[in-house]
């Protein structure tokens, strides 16, 4: 039997520098914009956005400048007034190149004129949709699963709860720690306003135990709306993580390959929500966000940032890096990506970069010792070192039947093995090597298909002409 609001496995990794919490009291801090951001057109899950502007175009703070190119997409906005440099690839930190439209800042500050909805409590399924949908927001706690697409079940599915993750459950990151603290009242009524749009009746909201003056303050701010409670959680990663949280905080099993919503439940960071409130409120799209600039910088803290912000200017602000860093990561230090360049911009992902030292160091792997921790840690209930040992040996289709496209590459089986194998890295590369053939297969399936429809439609044109030439053959004799 768990203890109570726990989930299967996971760990409690060291949570900052000196086993602390770090950064969490200090106030969120305005970040002035660059002189130029980077605005990749792809910054979520799904089809990238497609621009709008050219090269030259004036563009004013909040003006779509990418349209979503799907159901499954969301547009991006300009984050400064300024002139259209150029829209060329700009990298991003998993190492692609995408289109971005860079801008360069006329530091004048021009809005475009925004218009908040003038019935908050009266907005429809479909209204609110619309505006999250056209507010570019996407999973603000690192998912950028595009938000308008959660709140739009389909297939008879009905959303019976929201759980709000306040979990953060990263070791270093502080940015919904310290939004919770300053924000609680934008969060809860944002929520509500979720509430009643999608005719829901009850709101979790899901805070780890060390953050115990977001707890309070949060549940103060939840008193006097009907339907939201706030619940302490136990100090356990992945706690965060979409499935887990649902499980520790409504008892309901999200199913392998599922989603939230396949058990009445919709998960939104606290991020996510506040966004939501002021698109709701103000009108305002989302042009920035709070990302924690924490390890081994000079003065760490939480900045509000403008969306595309190379993060050579983030660290500048910071009063630069400390001598002994030797890795710098994306992200938070347990699902974050390694980057070795700071011309990349901060994206809507973006939760928090990480300056590491000797503990980054990948350690010498050793043969595994069979001991049974990796399957014991993980989360999902896999047998990492048995898919470990088909990767190695290019066995993704082994792999793939004892489930690794269930792994969230929480990084947990690689964290307690003591023979130090890289888990994780062989989980990202089964899923990568299965995600390929899978798109391969489909292709191929695609081609195939269309040949058939060729192959048919030439019988077809040849049959009518002899059908026609039988035909007037009859009638001659
Ligand atoms: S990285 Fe994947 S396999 Fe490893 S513990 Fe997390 S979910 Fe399990
Ligand atoms: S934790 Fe490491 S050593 Fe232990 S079984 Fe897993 S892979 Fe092997």
């Amino acid at each position: 039997m768990f203890e109570k609001r726990m989930f299967p496995g996971g760990i409690h990794p060291r949570e900052g520098a000196n086993g602390k919490k770090v950064n969490g009291l200090n106030p969120i801090r305005s970040l002035e914009a660059p002189p130029r951001v980077i605005i990749p057109l792809q910054q979520h899950i799904g089809a990238p956005a497609k621009p709008v502007v050219s090269q030259g175009d004036h563009v004013r703070i909040g003006q779509k400048i990418g349209e979503a190119g799907g159901f499954v997409s969301a547009p991006v906005h300009a984050t400064v007034s300024g002139t259209v440099h150029d829209i060329q690839d700009a990298l991003l930190p998993n190492g692609t190149m995408t289109p971005a439209i860079i801008i360069d800042n006329d530091y004048q500050e021009e809005w475009i004129e925004l218009h908040p909805s003038d019935h908050p409590e009266n907005l429809s399924a479909q209204e609110l949709q619309t505006i999250v949908r056209e507010a570019g927001i996407v999973g603000l706690g690192g998912a950028t699963f595009p938000t308008a697409v959660k709140l739009s079940p389909s297939g008879g599915k009905k959303i019976e709860k929201i759980v709000l993750n306040g979990a953060e459950c990263e070791p270093f990151l502080t940015a919904d720690h310290r939004l919770m603290l300053e924000k609680a009242a934008d969060i809860i009524d944002g929520v509500r306003l979720i509430m009643l749009a999608l005719d829901v009746d009850e709101a979790i909201i899901g805070i780890e135990n060390n953050k115990q003056d977001a707890i309070e303050i949060m549940a103060a701010s939840a008193k006097a709306v009907e339907g939201i409670k706030v619940v302490g959680l136990p100090v356990r990663y992945p706690q965060g993580g979409e499935k887990q949280l649902v499980y520790a905080l409504t008892r309901r099993q999200v199913p392998n390959g599922g989603l939230p919503l396949d058990v009445g439940v919709v998960v939104c960071n606290v991020g996510t929500v506040y966004a939501i409130d002021r698109a709701i409120r103000e009108g305002r799209p989302l042009i920035d966000r709070i990302t924690t600039v924490g390890g081994l910088v000079q003065n760490p803290g939480n900045f509000l940032v403008r969306i595309g912000t190379p993060i050579d200017h983030l660290i500048e602000a910071c009063g630069g890096l400390q001598s002994n860093v030797k890795q710098f990561i994306y992200g938070g230090p347990m699902m974050g990506m390694a980057i070795a360049r700071f011309d990349i911009p901060v994206t809507k992902g973006c939760s928090g970069l990480v300056a590491l030292g000797e503990e980054a160091m990948e350690p010498k792997e050793s043969p595994c010792i069979k001991c049974g921790a990796c399957r014991e840690a993980c989360p999902m209930k896999l047998f990492p070192s048995r898919i470990d040992a088909f990767c190695r040996h290019d066995r993704f289709e082994d792999a793939e039947k004892i489930g690794v496209m269930n792994c969230i590459e929480c990084g947990c089986c690689s964290f307690v093995c003591p023979a130090k194998r890289s888990l994780t890295q062989s989980m990202r590369t089964a899923k990568n090597a299965i995600q390929r053939k899978r798109r391969r297969d489909a292709a191929r399936k695609a081609q195939e298909e269309a040949a058939q429809k060729a192959r048919e439609a030439a019988e077809q044109a040849a049959v009518i002409p002899d059908k026609q030439t039988a035909e007037k053959a009859g009638k001659e004799a």
